[in-house]
């Protein structure tokens, strides 16, 4: 039996992951918030906990293992590059990998145009670079970001994040000259004509457009809930930068690595953005991320100004060679386009059942699916605690899920693209049984006399 009991001195048994629970709450700082699967090991779509519990992992650590966890041919590139170096710093001894990258980034990037690509380590960062490089470039200051938005938590990330709690809260001033507008949702009662009128209007009356550096966009909001920004608004978006001379920057951080069905989100709508901002699936779990994007727009920062002593590491980087050889080897565009239509209408099934009206919303970009609950027809009111229930249910039953959301009220979906066809299957049936279980649950406590 692998599940281990201990005894400590008070004599109360107590598994491996309580026993971690508790050292993490005297060693680690609570604003790190976690969930209590303390994991063991990992391969592909599944996990293993200290207690020996297995999880189907349809987080993929937040859309990053869209490789699937220690994919053979990933693990292979990253042990080669370990024989050889680990470290140099990119600014002291360049690496043929590193330029190799980035002259594959800037064929998959669409800008039309000639492209440029540099290379950091987490998503803030290269969120953090693309703003510096669209100031360097047009010589001012200002960004529009959206409502819903999540850009990271770095001084400028918080500061294009469009959620207040928990991402910004209590840690402010934040950078200036920082603009939202309302982005598009089914329930918000904002749609894209509202959005840019919103635009027009700040443009009009905050500030002029020859003030404003960039437009911040992600193609499909991802903490926000998996919203796609429809074609119409990225259209509004690029002529009013093009009219402007506004660059306009694609958060491609959740969405993009073939997440959605094509290797950019932003492809779908047929807009090419100025920039591109990439990281998560880009090196399958090793820390790497990338501005890629317009050679003109991107060379305007001055030598020295951009870069890190980690940037580029050269294992993640390796990495990131071999997750782009294992996306076009094994078509995983095409696998993330047939994952969503499969999970997206087993979902339409659950949620056209009679009694599961309380799902308001099922929202399927190829592999970045979602659900909202809601306590009412028009989704007015958000079911954040039916939310938070089934996440519960689902973890108990081996699934691991994550909400998101800017009400709290929604499930999202990011099943590694490499998950095989009968795990998906059984995490289709664990996540159908924790729906169930969840709302008899909540409906009996709510029938409990009070
Ligand atoms: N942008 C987007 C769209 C993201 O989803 C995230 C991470 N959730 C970030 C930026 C920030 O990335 P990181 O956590 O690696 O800094």
């Amino acid at each position: 039996m692998i599940f281990e009991v201990r005894s400590t001195k008070e004599g109360i048994s107590m598994s491996h992951r309580q026993a971690l629970r508790a050292r993490q709450e005297n060693a680690v700082v609570s604003g790190v918030a976690t969930k209590a699967i303390f994991v063991d090991k990992a391969l592909n779509a599944e996990l293993w906990d200290v207690d020996g519990r297995r999880f189907i992992d349809f987080a993929a650590g937040i859309a990053v293992t869209n490789t699937g966890h220690r994919h053979p041919y990933v693990m292979n590139a990253v042990a080669k590059q370990a024989e050889l170096f680990t470290h140099t710093c990119f600014h002291v001894a360049p690496y043929e990998s590193y330029i190799k990258l980035a002259e594959r980034l800037n064929r998959i990037v669409d800008t039309g145009e000639e492209n440029r690509t540099m290379l950091v380590t987490t998503g803030a960062e290269a969120v953090e670079n693309a703003i510096k490089i669209a100031r360097a470039h047009t010589k001012r200051s200002a960004v529009v970001a959206f409502t819903g938005a999540f850009h990271g938590r770095t001084m400028m990330g918080m500061a294009l994040t469009g959620k207040v709690a928990p991402y910004k809260k209590g840690f402010g001033p934040f950078p200036a000259e920082i603009f939202h507008v309302p982005f598009p949702a089914a329930f918000s009662g904002v749609d894209v004509e509202a959005t840019l009128l919103a635009l027009d209007n700040l443009l009009a009356s905050d500030v002029e457009p020859d003030r404003v550096a960039a437009f911040i966009i992600e193609p499909v909001q991802g903490e926000g809930g998996f919203n796609a920004a429809p074609a119409e608004l990225l259209q509004g978006l690029r002529e009013r930068a093009d009219k402007h001379g506004i660059v306009l920057i694609a958060d491609e951080i959740q969405a993009g690595m073939a997440r959605t069905g094509t290797m950019l989100a932003v492809e779908h709508s047929g807009v090419r953005p100025d920039l591109v901002t990439l990281a998560k699936g880009l090196a399958g779990g090793f820390p790497l991320s990338a501005v890629v994007g317009k050679a003109r727009i991107m060379n305007s920062a001055h030598p020295g100004g951009l870069g890190g002593t980690y940037a580029g590491n050269p294992i993640s980087v390796a990495a990131a060679n071999a997750v782009l050889d294992v996306i076009e080897n094994e078509k995983l565009c095409a696998r993330a386009a047939w994952i969503g239509e499969k999970v997206g209408a087993s979902l339409d099934v659950i949620a056209a059942r009679q009694g599961m009206e309380r799902i308001g919303d099922v929202r399927v970009s190829g592999a970045m699916i979602a659900f909202e609950l809601v306590e009412d027809k028009d989704g007015k009111i958000a079911a954040p605690q039916l939310t938070s229930q089934i996440v519960a249910e689902a973890e108990q039953r081996g699934l691991i899920i994550l909400s998101c959301g800017i009400r709290y009220n929604v499930i999202r979906l990011l099943p590694p693209l490499t998950i095989e066809e009968p795990v998906l299957d059984e995490a289709l049936h664990i996540l159908e049984t924790s729906i169930e279980a969840a709302f008899s649950k909540i409906a009996s406590a709510m029938a409990e006399p009070r």
